[in-house]
């Protein structure tokens, strides 16, 4: 552990490398352990009051009058990136996108890939619950949907879909030889 104190504010900052004070220092080439000696928030603090002081303003980029590549009505915006005039556009010429994605073979094969490497993971992860999860699971299978049990014992959603699967197999196929014997 390495402790770096603000020389302002007087805050202390713990990390086990140095390379993780990045979050609350800013990087400076000339003192010793490559950081400035006020912390970040000091620092913007600092800023803003000199912007106050001087008069600073931010200068607004220039408005720029484009063409809807979906409804073909003009449009301004400051951004240069964008190309639609609204989120209706926007979403269209997204859908039309993925369409075109999907027509290439490499996008199968990307999306296979990813439900094995998941698949993978879950077979990994369902093997080892606890009993106290477990009983959770038992509990709630019946009523609650998967998603929300994953939450309450933080595990991935495929991992319980695949034991609340198991339990629930081995659960009817206990209760249907049950039922047998009680009929007979
Ligand atoms: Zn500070
Ligand atoms: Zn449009």
């Amino acid at each position: 552990m390495i402790i770096k104190q603000c020389t302002k504010c007087d805050t202390k900052f713990y990390a086990i490398k140095v390379e993780n004070f990045v979050k609350h220092f800013q990087k400076r080439k000339n003192s010793l352990d490559g950081f400035s000696n006020h912390c970040k928030k000091c620092t913007n603090e600092y800023k803003r009051k000199w912007q106050q002081d001087n008069g600073y303003k931010k200068k607004k980029k220039p408005l720029l009058k484009k063409d809807c590549v979906v409804c073909l009505k003009p449009f301004e915006t400051r951004r240069e990136s964008t190309t639609t005039c609204s989120t209706k556009c926007s979403n269209h010429r997204k859908k039309i996108y993925m369409r075109l994605e999907r027509r290439n073979s490499n996008y199968n094969e990307k999306v296979k890939k990813k439900r094995q490497k998941e698949i993978q993971n879950s077979q990994r992860v369902r093997k080892h619950y606890s009993d106290f999860e477990l009983d959770i699971i038992k509990k709630f299978m019946n009523t609650l949907p998967v998603t929300k049990i994953a939450k309450k014992i933080n595990r991935t959603y495929f991992g319980t879909y695949y034991k609340v699967k198991e339990l629930k197999e081995l659960h009817s196929s206990k209760w249907g030889d049950d039922k047998i014997k009680n009929m007979r």
